[in-house]
This record gives C-alpha cells, structure tokens and sequence, in this order.
C-alpha cells in the first residue's frame, strides 16, 4: 500500500503561521482608516491631511510588504523544522514495512522529535537483531535437517535392498506370511524415503540451495509420463485416472523437467490419495500463445474452508486426512509451490470438503528461472 498525501500539513502549517503574521497588520490598518483618518482631516487642513494620509499608507504598504515577505520566510522555516522530521520518520518506517531493517536516523535535536528519532532507532536495531537471531536459529535449523536426512539415506537404500532381496527370493525361499510382513516393511521404508526426500529438499528450498536446470520439454509428452507412473497408484486404490484430450502438436515450454516433475507428481498423487475408492482423477492440460494450464480435478474428500488458507505451510496437513492417509510429510505442496513460482508460474485450487478438489497450475512458456523476491537491503540513514 502507497498511500497519498491529499492534505499536505507543510501547506496548512505554512498557511496557518502567514495568516497570523499578515492578520494583526490588516487590523491595524482598519484601526487606521475608521479612527486616526477622520481625526487627521478634522485637526488638518486639507492639503496637509491628505499628503499625511498618503504618507502614511505608502508606510502602510511598506510595512505590509516586509511583514509579508518576513511571515513567509519564517511561515516556511517552521513549517520545514516541523515537517521535514515526519518525512524522514515516514521513509524510514516504509523500508521497515518493506522488511529492510538496516535503518538508522541521525539525531543531532534535543527536543520531542529527538527523543522519538532516538526511540526509533532503538526499535530499528531490536527488530534487526531479532531478525538476525531467527535467521541464524533457521539456518541452523535446515543445516540440521540436511545433516539428518544425509545420515538416514544409506541405512535406508540399504534396507529397501535387503527387502527387494528377500522379495526376490535372494536369501532362500519365503514363506506367504514371510512375505506379507517384508511387504509392510517395504512400504514403510518408502514412506520413511519420502520422508526424508521431502525433508532434504525443504532444507534446500530454505536455504536457497535447490538448483534448477531449464531446457525445452514437451509439456503432452511430459504429463502423459507422470499420469503412466501414477497409474499404478491409482489402480492400486481402485480410482480411474484419466487424461483429457491434448492437442496433436507439441507444446514447447521452458522447464526444469526433474523439478517440474516433483510438483506435478506431488499434486497428481494428492489428488489419488485424497480420494476414496471408485473415485475419479482428471488431468487436463490446455494452452495458449503465453502459458500452459494444468488442471488437477478429484472426487475426494476435499479440503475445509479453515484449513485452505494455511495449505501451502510447511507440515500443515488437512484435519480430515489424519484418518484415511496417515502417512504424510505435509511437505508435498510446500515444495511444489516453491518449484511453480520458480517457473515464474502460479498454483491455486478450490475445493468443496466432501466433494472434490481441482488444482491449478499456471505456467508461461516463455518461463526462465525466478528467484525469491528479497526486500531492499542497502542501508537507509537519514538525519532528522
Ligand atoms: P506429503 O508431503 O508426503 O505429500 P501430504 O500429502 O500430507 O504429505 P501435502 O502434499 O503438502 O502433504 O498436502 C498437504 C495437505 O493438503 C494434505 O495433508 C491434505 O490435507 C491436503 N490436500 C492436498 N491435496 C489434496 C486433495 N487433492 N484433496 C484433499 N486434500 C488435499
Ligand atoms: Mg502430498
């Protein structure tokens, strides 16, 4: 927001202190003409009262004039020492809503404006050094969940060959029972993979470290690969997942095909996971001269007006999915939201709990890589 002065207080100031200075003359001179004039022609003669008058409102005139030019100086001077602090004070505190903390106003005045610069300055430094303590507590944050998530990697590749070994009978044959249990560790090992994939590239988002590669990629090609391999998903869970129908021509779009696949994988597999058995998944893709839509539409159990707001927060997850998924990082559309304004692009939805949710992704063809929008950080000082 930018608002704009309509009421400028250097004017109504500057107006206030002329009138006071200009007001007192215009009495005097109506003091003059309804008393002193008549009394000068009645004592004088004639002649006399008439070059006496006129000397005197040639006087007059003069001394308007100069209290005129001295109440307009001194109009302006007080009005600047008055004003000029609150324009100082208001750029300052507009850096501070644009997240530059690095303000320092120099106060060299002992009066009420003094002291609030004074005031100000400590608030600007406070706010600086808590701003710093958040980032360091954040930086070591994410360098702690890299660290983690780099340790668990290895013991669990290992353990996800282990069981595809003992699957594929490596170890000796395995009883029916044998395998039923090797299955649910599978399973578990590969939400614990995700887990940690999911926690690694959050940590990586944060710490502005997840590298992007863009190259020319089919855009029908591309989703029809993602819509094969979530197929075996869906059908697992018995939910028909479709393509709608795309044009015969390629649709060129500038991408970072691994990235661009992680967020559109992630809100295909959402879809199939929110939606109960029976349940249909659409994915439609449509494009224009500028950018490429990607429509995400289910029939499951959608999302509820409190917790839309808060869907793109890192492990925010729906209330009503704790029962039907469990399993879940809360980091799938965190992430793909950071890879879609990347792109230059934008991810919205809307959803009706009960009914279905339909997530769209915007993406110009054009697109190059976008970084984060960083407040202004070159220092601001400003004297008073
Ligand atoms: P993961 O990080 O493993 O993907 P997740 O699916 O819980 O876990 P997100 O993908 O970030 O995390 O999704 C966050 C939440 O958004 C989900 O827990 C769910 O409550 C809600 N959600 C997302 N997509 C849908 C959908 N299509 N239908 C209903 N709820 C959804
Ligand atoms: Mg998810």
């Amino acid at each position: 927001m930018n608002p704009k002065i309509r009421h400028s207080l250097f004017f109504r100031f500057f107006l206030t202190l002329l009138a006071l200075g200009i007001f007192p003359m215009g009495i005097a001179s109506l003091f003059f003409v309804a008393t002193y004039q008549s009394r000068i022609r009645a004592v004088l003669a004639p002649r006399d009262a008439t070059a006496l008058i006129e000397t005197i409102s040639i006087q007059f005139i003069l001394i308007f004039l100069f209290v005129f030019i001295i109440a307009s100086f001194a109009a302006i001077m007080v009005t600047r020492y008055i004003t000029r602090p609150l324009s100082v004070l208001t750029e300052a505190v507009k850096r501070i809503g644009a997240g530059n903390f690095k303000v320092h106003i120099t106060v060299s005045r002992k009066d009420e404006v003094g002291v609030l610069g004074t005031f100000f300055n400590e608030m600007a430094e406070r706010i600086q050094e808590a701003k710093d303590r958040q980032e360091e507590i954040s930086k070591l944050k994410s360098e702690f969940i890299s660290i983690a998530a780099h340790q668990l990697r290895t013991p669990l590749s290992i353990q996800k060959w282990v069981y595809q070994g003992i699957k594929d009978g490596d170890f000796g044959k395995i009883t029916k029972n044998q395998r039923e249990a090797v299955e649910k560790g599978t399973i578990a090992n590969e939400s614990m993979i995700r887990l940690v994939h999911n926690l690694l590239d959050a940590a990586r988002i944060e710490e502005g470290k997840f590298g992007y590669k863009f190259e020319e990629i089919d855009i029908i090609i591309f989703t029809k690969k993602i819509v094969d391999e979530k197929m075996i998903l869906a059908k697992a869970k018995n939910i028909t997942l479709t393509l709608g129908k795309v044009s015969d021509d390629p649709i060129i779009l500038n991408a970072d095909p691994d990235r661009l696949s992680i967020a559109i994988g992630n809100i295909t597999e959402n879809a199939i996971r929110y939606t109960a058995a029976g349940g249909t998944v659409s994915v439609r893709l449509e494009a224009d001269s500028v950018s490429v839509v990607l429509k995400i539409s289910d029939t499951g159990i959608g999302i509820s007006k409190e917790d839309q707001p808060r869907m793109f927060t890192r492990f925010y997850r729906g209330s009503n999915v704790m029962h039907m998924e469990t399993e879940g990082t809360g980091l799938g559309l965190f992430i793909t939201k950071n890879i879609i304004t990347a792109h230059g692009g934008e991810i919205s939805f809307h959803s009706e709990e009960g009914k279905g949710t339909t997530f769209l992704i915007r993406i110009p063809r054009a697109s190059t890589l976008k970084s984060p929008v960083n407040p202004p950080t070159e220092p601001f000082v400003a004297a008073l």
